[in-house]
């Protein structure tokens, strides 16, 4: 048997590799506290699996519509205007297993061979990884502490040649919590003007944000409602990750077709209890869970920042703006971010993701979606460790 050269050069997901490591090391009797986890600890709030509940004791268990149920895509459709002042169509809207099912189909939908994406770095670890699958050149834009690792105009336009196909945003970041502000959106949204590049904007951390200053990308202009194709899902906002629900949003009615006919020819549509399940959610009944997870976060957030910048030899310059991971510097006491964290794991028993992984060697990003009490061991744990590194 021979794989197809295709799939031969993807990679699985680092997050998720380390995060099953974690796991065995744990069910092997290992006293293991994972800081590697994209995930909320919280449970998903009641008003979500009462939804759900109720929809599988009333027929709910039916293929429903490619893209979704009308329920669901109005709910969403209310929730985009509502919250982020974007007018889509019901039409113009797509559910899928997940953001990053969404990500997926929309490189394969744009992406032709030779097709350059733009990717600021540090990066979520799938975006170049699907690019690549899809043909496409990932193009990395390197940032850095001084601009809290966001891309400057300068930046962008350098990087655009005529093969420039998509620039990938996320804010707030995977991994560095930055928040692109409205200034610098609109300032992104210049360079891009007279251009057919398009914007995966993926927005997935939207309201785990303590600064209150998100805005949505495709809510800056015409110009960049046009271009920019809105990602979203309540994996990390409603707690809800294992049960896949993603969606995007876009202008354009021909990705929209193609990103359709994908999933219609692999998955079909999302599990249609998860989507019961996100109606109450996306119409704010579950707005108070949200607000009390966001307060806990910001909570371990200003504990984990204030208690790592005490470790001699690492450093967390920029506090996140949002999202629930920090991105700590360890230059000083090891450059090589991989090494560095399979010593933490082996040694002190920590788990955490090699900045690496992310395209920034030097760093690594430790999760604080787990409890207090936890992240105050591990952080006595990674203070013991680096002082016998
Ligand atoms: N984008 C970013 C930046 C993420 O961190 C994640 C979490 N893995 C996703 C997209 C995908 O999330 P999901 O597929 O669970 O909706
Ligand atoms: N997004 C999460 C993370 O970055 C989950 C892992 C994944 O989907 O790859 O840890």
């Amino acid at each position: 048997m021979k794989l197809s050269k295709r799939v031969k050069s993807l990679e699985e997901s680092i997050t998720l590799v380390i995060t099953a490591k974690a796991k065995e090391m744990k069910a092997n009797g290992i006293d293991v506290i994972s800081l590697s986890a994209g995930e909320p600890d919280f449970d998903t709030p009641k008003a979500i699996k009462d939804a759900a509940i109720y929809a599988m004791n009333h027929g709910g268990s039916k293929y429903t519509a490619v893209t979704g149920t009308p329920e669901v895509l109005k709910a969403i459709q209310t929730k985009l205007k509502k919250e982020n002042n974007l007018e889509y169509k019901t039409n113009q809207i797509l559910t899928n297993v997940g953001a990053k099912h969404s990500l997926f189909n929309i490189t394969q939908a744009l992406i032709d061979s030779g097709d350059e994406v733009i990717i600021p770095a540090p990066y979520w670890v799938t975006y170049p990884q699907i690019v690549l699958y899809a043909g496409g050149k990932p193009i990395i834009l390197k940032t850095d502490e001084s601009t809290n690792f966001k891309i400057t105009p300068e930046q962008l336009k350098n990087a655009i040649t005529p093969k420039t196909k998509l620039l990938m945003l996320n804010s707030p970041s995977n991994p560095t919590g930055a928040i692109y502000s409205k200034a610098e959106l609109e300032a992104i949204g210049e360079i891009l003007k007279g251009t057919n590049i398009m914007i995966a904007s993926d927005e997935i951390y939207e309201k785990v944000n303590f600064t209150g200053k998100f805005v949505a990308t495709a809510s800056i202009s015409q110009d960049l409602f046009k271009r920019t194709i809105t990602i979203n899902g309540l994996s990390k906002c409603g707690a809800m990750p294992g049960w896949r629900f993603g969606y995007m949003a876009s202008a354009n009615d021909d990705l929209i077709k193609a990103c359709k006919a994908l999933s219609s020819q692999s998955t079909s549509n999302i599990c249609s209890i998860t989507q019961a399940g996100a109606i109450p959610s996306l119409l704010g009944e579950t707005d108070g869970d949200i607000e009390m997870m966001r307060l806990e976060y910001q909570k371990r957030r200003d504990w984990a920042v204030k208690a790592i910048s005490e470790i001699d030899g690492l450093s967390v310059t920029n506090p996140p703006d949002g999202a629930f991971y920090l991105f700590i510097n360890c230059k000083k006491v090891d450059p090589d971010s991989l090494r560095f964290c399979q010593r933490m794991l082996q040694e002190a028993n920590v788990a955490t993701v090699p900045g690496v992984g992310f395209g920034m060697d030097g760093y690594f990003r430790a999760s604080y979606a787990t409890d207090l009490d936890s992240i105050k061991k591990a952080v006595s744990r990674i203070a013991d460790f680096v002082k016998n590194y």
